[in-house]
């Protein structure tokens, strides 16, 4: 899933159960595995100048890399994160940890040919998909559109009990979604 997305889902699925003062965890929890994804593009991007097949096929596969993006995306991992949270009491810890571990559960099924391990550090089994959420020769449109449907709808459930900022961001995210959608498949 894109990024942007996993916030809004882990938001209308999370928030309900929590108090307002765990949007933030939700939030970080959601976007925190693609981070290192981010600075890796910025980085040979903006300062090498490397064209984006080349951070895709070079840069994106060196096993520092991997392994970062990987762990971040464990399921083991964000799972125990969790339970630490529950055990100790902490239910920021837990619900940011738990965000993590929707965000590994929602790339699981849409990664075809860019499976992440995601059962870090026990097996480094990767799933592949049959259906991608960017790749054309796996769907990716239809499972594209899906996705930013998805998102509209937990935009929709979420908009009421949303500040005026929630609000403009929920936009933003959403004009971000159909930005992306006109220039991956409709340009
Ligand atoms: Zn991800």
């Amino acid at each position: 899933m894109h990024t942007p997305g996993h916030a809004v889902i882990n938001l209308a699925i999370l928030s309900g159960a929590v108090t307002p003062e765990h949007t933030l965890p939700i939030v970080a929890g959601a976007i925190l595995p693609d981070v290192p994804i981010v600075v890796l593009y910025l980085r040979e991007h903006y300062l090498r100048g490397l064209p984006e097949e080349r951070i895709w096929s070079e840069s994106y596969q060196r096993p520092f890399w991997l392994n970062l993006i990987h762990g971040a995306h464990s399921i083991p991992l964000t799972l125990l994160g969790t339970l630490v949270g529950v055990a100790t009491g902490s239910s920021l810890v837990a619900i940011f940890f738990g965000s993590m571990l929707l965000h590994a559960l929602g790339d699981l099924p849409v990664h075809a040919v860019d499976a992440h391990r995601h059962f870090l550090p026990f097996s480094h089994y990767r799933f592949i998909s049959p259906i991608s959420y960017w790749d054309p020769r796996y769907h990716g449109r239809k499972v594209a559109l899906v996705e930013a449907l998805l998102v509209a709808g937990a935009t929709a459930w979420l908009w009421r009990d949303s500040s005026l900022t929630a609000r403009l961001l929920l936009s933003a995210v959403l004009a971000w979604y159909a930005f992306s959608y006109w220039k991956a498949f409709l340009r």
